[in-house]
């Protein structure tokens, strides 16, 4: 597929908030990173949301952020009609970069806990805990936020530590199989109808570019899609659906019965 993108401004402002979730899920975010300083025990509630971002990245792949995250909520609804929403360096999409803010987050994290497990038993050793929490919880929303504004609204997802956690257990689904009936991928339909103007690509908050990703089997494997369905709502063409295997399939199948009867018809005249 060729393109005819180059001539036309890219990175576009458009709405990414298709869900009441997705709208207002950044007040929790709010709420436990500011809030969690006045009172900490609001930041016990973070662990939930990592296992939940971690069992859903099993089945779905990187969903969680397109759909539920926080973060993104507040990246996507307060900060992108003021960012500067320009291209992301590519240093800051690296895979050293990633590993090494995963690493840095695994020993800064350990660290602390192995400093509260000492109060384990006393009064202080939940409110300690909380506290642990929402500080991490207020500094995603401080420095993703200054470069949501500065470069991209979803500049900090490129190597959020919670990001790469869901893309390695992604990984794992798809070892262990499970991603199968659950994992639904940016699907081309129909390839042929595509005009290659690369909308999908000046919308996408990740700055993926689908029209020139599409597998053989017309999904997007990019493991750094975040599901938000942005590309697939402002494709002019109306070619784009999130579909897993079997729908694929089903749609394939049912397509090629089409061709059959219409050339069966053609012949028949
Ligand atoms: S937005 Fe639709 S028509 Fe345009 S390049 Fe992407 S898939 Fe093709
Ligand atoms: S490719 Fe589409 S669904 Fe995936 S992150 Fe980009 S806009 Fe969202």
């Amino acid at each position: 597929m060729g393109s005819n993108a180059g001539s036309v401004p890219f990175y576009l402002k458009t709405n990414r908030s298709f869900s009441a979730i997705r709208r207002y899920a950044w007040i929790f975010t709010v709420l436990i990173g500011l809030g969690g300083q006045f009172v900490p025990a609001l930041g016990l509630l973070v662990p939930l949301i990592m296992i939940a971002l971690v069992g859903m990245s099993l089945f779905k792949g990187k969903y969680w952020c397109g759909n539920f995250c926080p973060h993104g909520s507040f990246f996507d609804n307060l900060l992108q009609p003021i960012s500067r929403h320009v291209k992301i360096p590519q240093f800051l999409r690296s895979r050293l970069l990633v590993a090494a803010v995963l690493l840095f987050f695994i020993y800064n994290m350990t660290n602390r806990f192995v400093r509260v497990y000492g109060l384990l038993g006393t009064d202080s050793f939940y409110e300690r805990l909380g506290f642990i929490f929402a500080n991490t919880y207020l500094m995603v929303l401080l420095v993703g936020g200054l470069l949501a504004v500065v470069i991209n609204p979803r500049t900090w997802c490129h190597f959020c530590p919670m990001g790469t956690m869901q893309t390695i257990f992604y990984k794992l689904g798809k070892a262990l199989g499970l991603t199968k009936k659950t994992d639904q991928k940016v699907t081309i339909k129909h390839p042929e109808l595509c005009h290659s103007c690369g909308k999908c690509a000046r919308v996408c908050p990740m700055q993926l570019t689908p029209y020139l990703e599409f597998s053989a089997n017309h999904q997007l494997g990019n493991e750094s899609c975040i599901r938000c369905y942005t590309c697939v709502y402002n494709c002019p063409a109306g070619i784009l659906q999130m579909a897993n295997k079997q729908k694929l399939m089903k749609e394939k199948a049912v397509f090629a019965e089409n061709i059959f009867y219409e050339d069966f018809d053609v012949q028949g005249k």
